[in-house]
């Protein structure tokens, strides 16, 4: 398609988007007394409507059942997390049995570490990112060192090459390759947070099977963003949170991935609590643990209901748009800011670059040469609401559910504007 940098071709891109209606059911902060052009869905997506509805009838049930709500209530908490799966399973490429919602994403990292990451006297290395998410490195490093070892010698980086901005495929194939029967585990964020750069799931997984090892990927930025094909890329288990991309709210819960080979295996350890235990005899009160034969036998604790019902609100309309849909708007949506954003480097000669690799999804990171925070805060002051990463760089996450066009076009023009007023 030939772009044009003119509000009639934005309006003209927006009136044949199919998804255009879904802006109306999402809340929009404001600034100067409109809607803020919304960049940071990477980081908190934007509230959808229909969750005070969700949260509303269980403090309703919650007010006029009290405990019986865990079996009457419109939608019975007792098995609440389990109308998760479904919708999630189709989020993220999988079969509803390998999929649950429990937790939040670090904590629910360390418990699939517990049942993943089992290093031996020769296979105990693990191979992540250079600078991957903060988070996640606390988390490697103390599951090293909770099994007495140390984090310089057990976790391996692959580092980009000098002068470039992304990470090769055939450079973490060849560090797998090196490592061989050392290699306990592969952990990566499947696409970075800085960057934007969606990793090559499928060839790294298999690649790291190929030697024996575990290969798990934290998804946070994933979910909801991209194609995810977990079950046929094999992978062995997978964790995101739902406050991002999946528009569930502040810190809210974590979905897991755990493939249906791990499941209802015996030689897998596992932390337990009475809600990974079969429900038809979980009442019964038993002191044997006979474990859900899905991905809830990781469950610990009966859910936290009033987190759950925003996330199931949100994937309703997930549900109902659907994932091809979404990639599809995504795609061009994203193609279209990368072109706004050309068509003002051109204006304002070359004062920034874009570093996210072609391999993303809908995030953009720009890199700007001599300016500072500043033209952050004039985006800020201006309606437009991005996150800023030090050393300089600003990302951009338009996410289709609830970014238009026309957002991309105003922005293009705020942005010159910001920088020529420097
Ligand atoms: C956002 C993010 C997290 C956040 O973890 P919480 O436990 O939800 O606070 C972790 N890892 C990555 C890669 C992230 O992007």
């Amino acid at each position: 398609m030939q772009f044009e940098n003119s509000l009639a071709f934005a309006q003209k891109l927006d009136k044949e988007d199919p998804l255009a209606s879904y802006r109306a059911q999402f809340h929009y902060p404001q600034v100067n007394h409109k809607d803020v052009i919304y960049f940071t869905g990477n980081s908190l997506g934007l509230q959808p409507k229909n969750a005070k509805d969700y949260i509303d009838n269980v403090m309703i049930d919650w007010a006029e059942m009290a405990v019986e709500g865990h079996f009457y209530a419109d939608k019975p908490w007792w098995d609440y997390h389990e109308r998760l799966a479904a919708p999630l399973a189709k989020v993220v490429g999988a079969k509803k049995e390998e999929v649950t919602v429990m937790n939040t994403l670090t904590v629910n990292l360390h418990l699939l570490l517990v049942s993943f990451y089992r290093p031996t006297k020769k296979r105990f290395k693990i191979l992540c990112e250079e600078k991957a998410f903060p988070s996640d490195q606390y988390m490697l490093q103390s599951q090293v060192r909770f099994h007495g070892l140390d984090p310089k010698e057990a976790i391996v980086e692959v580092k980009k090459r000098d002068g470039e901005q992304h990470w090769r495929t055939e450079d973490i194939v060849s560090k797998i390759k090196e490592l061989d029967d050392g290699l306990a585990l592969v952990l990566i964020g499947g696409v970075n947070y800085y960057n934007g750069q969606v990793f090559d799931m499928g060839t790294i997984t298999a690649s790291a099977k190929g030697v024996g090892a575990f290969v798990g990927w934290d998804l946070a930025h994933a979910a909801g963003n991209i194609e995810l094909d977990l079950h046929n890329w094999d992978v062995d288990f997978a964790a995101w949170c739902s406050y991002k991309y999946m528009n569930s709210g502040p810190g809210n819960a974590s979905g897991v991935f755990i493939h249906e080979r791990h499941l209802n295996r015996k030689d897998i350890p596992r932390f337990e609590g009475w809600w990974g235990t079969k429900k038809e005899t979980r009442f019964l009160m038993k002191p044997e643990f006979e474990p859900m034969e899905n991905a809830d036998a990781w469950q610990l604790s009966n859910a936290p209901i009033l987190a759950v019902a925003p996330y199931l609100a949100s994937l309703a309309l997930f549900e109902e748009v659907g994932m091809p849909a979404l990639l599809k708007k995504q795609k061009l949506l994203t193609t279209y800011l990368e072109f706004i954003l050309n068509e003002v480097d051109k204006q304002v000669e070359s004062t920034f670059e874009i570093i996210t690799p072609k391999e993303r999804g809908c995030q953009l990171s720009v890199f700007l040469h001599g300016q500072g925070k500043s033209l952050f805060d004039y985006l800020m002051k201006n309606g437009v609401i991005t996150d800023w990463r030090e050393p300089n760089v600003i990302r951009l996450a338009p996410a289709p559910f609830y970014c238009s066009f026309e957002d991309m076009y105003r922005f293009g023009e705020v942005l010159k504007a910001g920088i020529q007023s420097k």
